[in-house]
């Protein structure tokens, strides 16, 4: 099969024939139809952060068809269309067994760990995949799994955001728009916060009540003010040392802070904000398998629309990677077949 292979840091990813995995026990093979571009990729083709093996073929926000199961499998079948997680988790420690399967003990990260989806095939846990509805694309589905469902688990079960609170979302990108859209199902008001006035807009059209340019103005007074204090929950998308910042400084007290992007290095925290204003800062990993299957039919009932900029052939994802760099995308998707 075809797949783009990781190599090497810092060196474009090698369009090459490998060889076509095979499912083994409570494993399926899918036959991919969608994989997403996700920022966090670059940080690994960059050498910031390590996969667990190298090669490597990368992808991890993928969905397909079953074409191939194996030994023990009986949650899918051959013929359904399915979304993967790309956490692949085992299911047994104590994190899997108390539904925190996103800190699993022996955690496989899709993609990042195994080889992942920017390959006519990838096989997966049964465990790990998700059906998806019938009215929702097989694109839409591969964009659920990461851009849409980590945003959707960091608002609602990290965040805990609930109607009628002020969010503040730093970073309008892939999962951004998302957050947007997540935090007006919620019933939240919600505030974006970019330096660029295109994804601005992009924002204001999925819903944001205001937009801040944080290149021309300071977004720490200007949500103050919004808000009228602080907002209830800031969540940091664009994972830079400076947007944490905005984010703890831009909450009002006894307001929570969901990181979610990895900033490059440390982040210098106020501690006064967590002991004199009781600012609640918590990180937010990925998601889980409920998480997902909620968000697909949030998806199928049309009240989350998974936002897709651009689709490029597997051949061309050096140039969709060149293109993310540079800021061009909000979110491309390679499509096969
Ligand atoms: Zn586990």
């Amino acid at each position: 099969m075809k797949a783009a292979v990781l190599r090497k840091p810092r060196e474009p990813l090698s369009i090459e024939d490998v060889k076509t995995p095979r499912p083994g026990f409570g494993e399926v093979l899918v036959e991919v139809k969608a994989c997403g571009l996700c920022h966090s990729d670059l940080h690994f083709m960059d050498g910031v952060r390590r996969t667990g093996k190298l090669p490597i073929i990368l992808g991890h926000e993928a969905a397909g068809v079953v074409v191939e199961v194996g030994e023990g499998v009986t949650e899918v079948e051959v013929g359904d269309r399915v979304a993967i997680e790309y956490y692949f988790t085992c299911g047994r420690c104590r994190y899997c067994r108390t539904g925190n399967e996103n800190l699993c003990e022996n955690i496989l990260r899709f993609g990042m760990d195994v080889d992942g989806a920017f390959a006519e095939y990838a096989k997966a846990p049964a465990r790990n995949v998700v059906k998806v509805p019938g009215s929702v694309s097989m694109v839409d589905a591969a964009v659920s799994t990461d851009a849409v469902a980590t945003p959707y688990h960091a608002l609602r079960y990290v965040g805990e955001l609930r109607g009628g609170e002020w969010l503040v979302v730093y970073g309008i990108g892939g999962l951004g728009v998302h957050a947007v859209q997540i935090g007006k199902l919620f019933g939240a008001n919600v505030v974006a916060v970019d330096v660029l006035e295109e994804k601005l807009g992009l924002a204001r059209r999925y819903g944001a009540d205001y937009t801040v340019n944080a290149s021309e103005v300071d977004p720490v007074e200007e949500v103050r003010a919004i808000t009228g204090g602080g907002a209830d929950v800031a969540i940091d998308l664009a994972g830079r040392v400076k947007t944490v910042e905005y984010a703890v400084k831009s909450v009002r007290s006894l307001g929570r802070v969901v990181c979610v992007g990895f900033p490059p290095e440390p982040v210098p925290i106020d501690v006064s904000d967590v002991i004199v204003r009781k600012v609640v800062i918590k990180g937010s990993r990925g998601l889980r398998h409920t998480d997902l299957e909620e968000v697909l039919s949030l998806v199928a009932k049309g009240v989350v629309k998974p936002v897709v900029s651009h689709r490029f052939r597997l051949e061309e994802i050096n140039e969709g990677y060149e293109r993310l760099r540079k800021g061009e995308l909000i979110r491309g998707v390679v499509v096969y077949g």
